[in-house]
């Protein structure tokens, strides 16, 4: 009974310590395992891609005022221009008439 186990192990720990080697001294060894791990992810994609698309679905739907208040605010920055005030320096609109700061005339 103990025989079996005394063969089985030697062989089983040989095989890992040459696949090991194998994955580190070989790159097209290392280029099959690495394409077969990419086949699994695209597989369990394939398989998961409604659960993926609920997930994405939500979590537009959770982010959605988020991404509003920075989509608004990114539109007021690129619309929006300032000038400086000719008096004070400080910053105003470029259509006012008054600088808010000071008073003075532009
Ligand atoms: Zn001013």
């Amino acid at each position: 009974m103990f025989s079996i186990l005394f063969i089985i192990v030697p062989i089983f720990i040989a095989a890992v310590f040459v696949f090991i080697i194998a994955m580190i001294v070989s790159p097209k060894f290392k280029g099959k395992m690495m394409s077969r791990e990419i086949k699994a992810q695209k597989y369990m994609i394939e398989e998961s891609k409604e659960d993926l698309k609920s997930i994405s679905d939500d979590m537009a739907y959770a982010t959605k005022d988020g991404v509003k208040t920075t989509a608004g605010a990114i539109r007021e920055g690129l619309t929006k221009s300032t000038v400086f005030c000719k008096h004070c320096g400080c910053e105003i609109d470029d259509d006012s008439k008054f600088c808010k700061k000071c008073g003075k005339k532009q």
